[in-house]
């Protein structure tokens, strides 16, 4: 757990989790660390070739106090929609170093990303051509690199998004003819967009894909009408939720990066600028979901902590974000942490639904009601990832602490 316990209590930013329950007014509540994001940033950055510039994919948290507090630390800003592009320009990012990826752009967001002057990720042909079709009647070359669907996939990934048929890019295969359309369009060729996968903790699986994606990049350079001015390599860097993970071996991806990858991009595409995208190995650690626990009850022998927050804040907790099998996020009673008793209990919320389970008997302090809990590893598809509407409750608060 990254966060210190002081008191038996979860301290978050310095701060103990019951006063900053009562500083924040209300439960449930996210709250981010920033000195655990700024901290992560730095590990990145003590390992990572120098050449190599890291992105902050927003989607991860686009909360904008965190998308400002990570502005002047990360190289440049993935968006996925209009909403995330005019966060990133408030947080005052360079649009030279905003790139927007994503199936399904509409012409009003396509219009934004070129009067903004990012660089658009093309999904599709169709994509290029309106592109090409809005910034002629704006009178601006848009920037545009090609996202790429390879024809590999990311292995021992938790979510897929390369290799056979996908919503995601331009078939590898078919991308030489549409490079070729390219140079008579008025746009501005920037390079190439290859994200194979998410959350992995597999170093060789990652090193793997960023070798072939190196040279996939350098077969689709030859057919391009300038060298790529960039190649965004994709992340996937995955953080531990469930028992028995193990954590990633960043000095591993680090080694291969610096001592391979980096050299060989060097040699094999001069004058490109390499990018790597990370959202979860961000933030997803610095932030945690507190909720409080309204009643304790007892069926049939197992204890049932009911709380105020539930899957409508967290969906990912629940299982219900993309999870095959249903495993317990890292849950503590976060202000007794060990406690003087401890028991197995499970942690549910106020839904009309068996779905809304935040915790399957967990051994746990033993808590009542008033008691914290917190639910870690929620810095990440937590708050913007969750149904809020459902059962209309009251939407939870954010805070950067
Ligand atoms: C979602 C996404 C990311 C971030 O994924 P993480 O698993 O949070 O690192 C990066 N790039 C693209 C294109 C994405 O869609």
């Amino acid at each position: 757990m990254p966060f210190a316990v002081a008191g038996d209590e979860l301290q978050i930013g310095g701060i103990s989790v019951s006063r900053l329950a009562a500083r924040v007014g209300s439960t449930p509540f996210y709250a981010y660390d920033r000195a655990l994001i700024s901290a992560r940033v730095k590990e990145l950055r003590a390992v990572l070739p120098a050449e190599v510039h890291l992105h902050f994919a927003m989607k991860a948290n686009p909360m904008p106090a965190v998308v400002q507090h990570l502005a002047p630390q990360v190289d440049g800003f993935d968006v996925a929609s209009g909403g995330e592009l005019r966060v990133a320009l408030d947080a005052g990012m360079s649009p030279a170093l905003i790139s927007f990826a994503g199936p399904g752009k509409s012409d009003t967001e396509l219009t934004q990303a070129i009067a903004a002057g990012i660089t658009l990720n093309a999904e599709s042909p169709d994509e290029v051509t309106r592109i090409a079709r809005i910034g002629a009647a704006l009178g601006i070359a848009p920037n545009v690199a090609i996202r790429v669907n390879p024809d590999f996939e990311l292995k021992s990934s938790g979510m897929k998004m390369s290799g056979g048929p996908k919503q995601f890019g331009v078939d590898a295969e078919a991308v030489p003819a549409l490079l070729k359309d390219m140079k008579s369009l008025p746009i501005h060729f920037a390079g190439f967009h290859i994200f194979s996968g998410s959350q992995n903790l597999s170093a060789d699986a990652i090193i793997e894909a960023q070798a072939k994606t190196l040279d996939l990049a350098v077969q689709l350079a030859a057919h391009a009408p300038r060298p790529p001015g960039l190649l965004n390599l994709g992340g996937g860097f995955g953080i531990p939720y469930f028992p028995g993970e193990t954590r990633l071996d960043l000095a591993r991806v680090a080694a291969f990066m610096r001592d391979t990858l980096a050299p060989n991009a060097r040699r094999r595409l001069p004058g490109t600028q390499l990018v790597i995208e990370l959202g979860r190995y961000l933030v997803g650690e610095a932030g945690v979901y507190i909720c409080r626990v309204i009643e304790r009850k007892i069926s049939r022998g197992q204890v049932f902590l009911v709380t105020d927050g539930g899957l409508h804040h967290h969906l990912a907790a629940s299982g219900n974000f993309g999870q095959v099998v249903r495993k317990n996020y890292p849950v503590v009673i976060a202000n007794r942490v060990q406690g003087s008793k401890r028991e197995s209990a499970s942690v549910v919320g106020p839904l009309c639904t068996p779905l809304d389970l935040l915790g399957d008997r967990m051994d746990l302090a033993c808590a009542e009601s008033g008691d914290l809990v917190a639910v870690l590893q929620s810095g990440a598809y937590g708050y913007t990832a969750s149904p809020h509407r459902f059962l209309s409750h009251p939407i939870p608060v954010e805070v950067l602490v």
